[in-house]
């Protein structure tokens, strides 16, 4: 892939070196792939089904809080709301653990308006593309930026949310709802199997473990996807489409497109990406509860620009590199 985005400077001299490369694929899988190891080792003794429904449910849940409410929703409003899911949503959200709704929105705005240059919170690029450079920025935009202290201007760029009073209550019940969905799971759990063990397994697998792999793919997002992936879209940054996490990631790793057009109600448009986010925003439509949803339609496609890149056009997960094929973009869903 080249760095350079058609029609504008480069953003690096140099690609990194296969020594860093190389580093960020294993910081990235083998701790990974020592987790997944847990599941087959505690089988039978300290994992059971209920642990892995509710943990599953769980995940859901709370993770299309963050990419349907938090992000797409009230960050970019790419959709408008009846009041109960505009509240259903922001407190799912929340309990994803990813921090109070306000701070979320104004740090997320703030990403786009800085994306991969000084003044984004959590870009990778900041430390230079030496191996350590590299290495640093990952850790940085993966966690590091979250143990920095500094607090995100709330009335700078989230002024609508300041404004409304339900979210600022949702905001300041942080707290409590970090409690519920820690707590909730474990009474579940001892509640179906009608044991404290029961309720013990599940506070691991529903709650810590869930808290934990919700919190790491979605970081990955602010990570991975904006070093390692495709960019079929010219966009001021290093956004990427990274697709091994498409279905973890509920639709958020097709960053590419996200960053070429932020109010996008669907990330993935290209055929066979499969976004899940979406999918679920499609429910809410069909319902009745969502409206003035804004989907990649052709004409909406048309406007973004193509990367001019050769190695894009050989993928063979991406599509979108000819008109016809845009113009199937909105029909997918109703296959
Ligand atoms: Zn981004
Ligand atoms: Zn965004």
């Amino acid at each position: 892939m080249t760095m350079k985005a058609a029609g504008s400077p480069s953003l690096l001299q140099e690609r990194r070196s296969i020594a860093a490369h190389v580093s960020v694929y294993i910081f990235v899988i083998v701790p990974f792939i020592a987790l997944l190891a847990t599941i087959p080792v505690a089988w039978g003794w300290g994992l059971r089904w209920s642990d892995v429904v509710l943990a599953i449910a769980w995940y859901v849940v709370t993770f299309l809080g963050i990419t349907v409410g938090y992000h797409r929703y009230f960050t970019h409003g790419a959709f408008k709301a009846k009041k109960h899911i505009r509240i259903a949503l922001a407190i799912a959200g929340s309990m994803a653990v990813h921090g109070p709704i306000v701070h979320w929105v104004a740090d997320h705005r703030r990403h786009h308006a800085f994306a991969d240059k000084e003044g984004d919170p959590h870009s990778p690029w900041l430390f230079g593309t030496t191996p350590l450079g590299v290495l640093h920025g990952f850790w940085h935009a993966h966690v590091g930026w979250i143990l920095n202290r500094d607090l995100t201007n709330q009335t700078r760029f989230a002024p609508d949310l300041l404004a409304d009073r339900g979210i600022r209550i949702v905001h300041r019940l942080f707290g409590p709802l970090t409690a519920a969905t820690i707590l909730m799971p474990p009474m579940i759990g001892g509640l179906v199997t009608w044991s404290w063990r029961g309720a013990l397994t599940a506070l691991f697998w529903a709650s810590l473990v869930r808290i934990a792999l919700v919190h790491h793919v979605s970081w990955s997002v602010n990570s991975i996807c904006h070093m390692i992936g495709e960019r079929p879209f010219a966009t001021r940054d290093r956004s990427a489409n990274f697709w091994p996490l498409a279905i973890l990631s509920m639709g958020e790793s097709w960053h590419n497109l996200h960053h070429a057009d932020p109010t996008c109600a669907r990330h993935g448009v290209g055929r066979g990406q499969i976004d899940i986010s979406a999918r679920f925003i499609w429910l809410l439509e069909r319902l009745g509860w969502v409206d003035d949803v804004r989907w990649p339609t052709s004409r909406r496609l048309s406007r973004l620009t193509l990367r001019r890149d050769g190695e894009v056009a050989q993928s063979p997960v991406l599509s979108i590199r000819t008109t016809p094929d845009i113009e199937n973009v909105r029909i997918n869903f109703d296959e």
